[in-house]
């Protein structure tokens, strides 16, 4: 219906036109920074809102810029305060300020293949992939591909398609939103030799596997990263694979280089080469504390031979993943490295510290358990502490419109556990608090 023939006091008829707002030069900025897309965007939502007679028409220009986001995605920063240090939900591990300096750095035009010095072509991410052998020497090749699980198709593809490939039965896992591993192998047309029960394998089993199969391209070993079987088990260490007469494939999934104090059981690349695995695969973003990315990392030749297969190029990482790589090795420890050695009397006088400071917000210091997550050391509980506050903040604080927090609600209160919140984020994690108790009450949050 045209405005003018809409009653005189109806909203509709007083709502600027769409150019008028565009011109605020606040917006004619952000349309420099962000693009023009998402400023006619919230443009359109403030008019929408204005003729709903929910906003003045002097206001629009006001809720247009106030819905602008901080940069051209949708994706927010947001504070981890779950106590899972290493949440997938949440993009597993946050880079280091190194790391995301370097991938500034790395953004435009850079020599990830070329030799500055004689103007050839030079090795992709030479320095990246020198300093993850540096950093693994017991490899003597080391590669990367996108992600774990590439690292696992690539080399199942390069050694073992149309052969077999022995697992045990209790470690044929499932990653995560369905994907299974041994699927995967499948998939990139590997037969499976599953060995053992559920419970227990041994290496008897092993030997007979593949004795009785002339076709065995390896045998691998996957570390169940996020379950525990306990009780009557038995599973065979990488030293006697070892010494069976076909290669050792071993994928360790949570990328520790080597073995952590604070995770005795969790598998290491050092232990695992060290005790005779040929390769070993992991992923970069979860206890390493790096860039989604998968490691190869082995014997020279077979490396060698992996990264020239047809496929690796199918699963090349980018200039931006080899540089936040290369910062991660070289540089200060990242967030989840830097948790894992955070003692425990520094977190609760976190705690302490902001339960004072938001006294009124019926803010308690408690103790909490926090754990490393899907990225590994199932079962080991991290001594933590949290300020407990009340349960409607959960709602509140995740949608807080300046830093989101998501917590965990755990016996009717909601706990922001401070593992994996580092501690220049304290002010910020107390200012969310403080606006979510103001804000209006909103829709119950889901459980869990
Ligand atoms: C996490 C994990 C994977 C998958 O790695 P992505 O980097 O997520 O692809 C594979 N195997 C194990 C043992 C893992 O823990």
């Amino acid at each position: 219906m045209p405005t003018d023939q809409l009653p005189a006091d109806d909203p509709r008829r007083s709502t600027p036109r769409t150019d008028t707002v565009l011109a605020d030069p606040r917006l004619r900025t952000a349309a420099e920074s962000l693009g023009p897309r998402i400023v006619k965007g919230a443009v359109a939502g403030a008019l929408e809102r204005c003729r709903a007679g929910e906003l003045a028409p002097h206001d629009v220009a006001d809720a247009a810029v106030a819905a602008l986001p901080p940069a051209a995605t949708a994706l927010r920063p947001v504070l981890n305060a779950t106590g899972v240090l290493v949440h997938t939900n949440l993009g597993r591990a946050p880079l280091s300020a190194a790391a995301v300096e370097a991938i500034a750095v790395a953004a435009g035009a850079t020599d990830v293949e070329l030799d500055l010095e004689t103007g050839r072509r030079g090795r992709r991410g030479r320095s990246a992939l020198a300093a993850l052998g540096a950093a693994a020497p017991d490899a003597g090749g080391v590669h990367v591909v996108n992600n774990g699980a590439a690292a696992l198709a690539l080399a199942t593809c390069a050694l073992a398609a149309g052969r077999t490939v022995v697992v045990a039965r209790g470690e044929l896992v499932e990653i995560g939103d369905g994907f299974r591993i041994p699927e995967l192998l499948e998939s990139v047309g590997a037969r499976l030799r599953e060995v053992g029960t559920t419970n227990r394998v041994r290496r008897a089993d092993y030997e007979e596997a593949v004795a009785a199969d002339p076709d065995v391209a390896f045998v691998l070993k996957v570390h169940p990263s996020n379950f525990l079987v306990s009780g009557f088990t038995s599973s065979v260490p990488v030293a006697e694979l070892a010494t069976l007469p076909v290669p050792v494939v071993v994928d360790i999934g949570s990328g520790l280089l080597a073995p952590h104090p604070r995770l005795p059981d969790e598998p290491s690349a050092a232990a695992a080469l060290r005790a005779g695995a040929d390769l070993v695969t992991a992923s970069g973003d979860k206890l390493l504390g790096g860039p989604q990315c998968g490691l190869m990392l082995g014997d020279a030749d077979l490396v060698e031979r992996l990264r020239r297969h047809p496929f690796a190029r199918a699963l090349r990482v980018d200039k931006l993943t080899l540089a936040a790589l290369e910062a991660t090795l070289t540089g200060p420890a990242p967030p989840v490295p830097a948790a894992l050695d955070t003692p425990l009397a520094e977190l609760r006088r976190r705690a302490e510290r902001l339960a004072a400071d938001l006294h009124a917000m019926d803010a308690e210091a408690v103790d909490s358990v926090a754990a490393v997550g899907g990225g590994g050391a199932p079962g080991v509980d991290l001594p933590s502490a949290a300020i407990a506050l009340p349960e409607r903040l959960a709602g509140p604080l995740r949608s807080d419109p300046v830093t989101p927090v998501v917590g965990r609600v755990e016996r009717g209160r909601l706990l922001l556990d401070l593992f994996a919140v580092p501690a220049a984020d304290d002010a910020a994690l107390a200012d969310a608090v403080r606006r979510a108790v103001a804000a209006p009450p909103t829709a119950p949050t889901p459980a869990g």
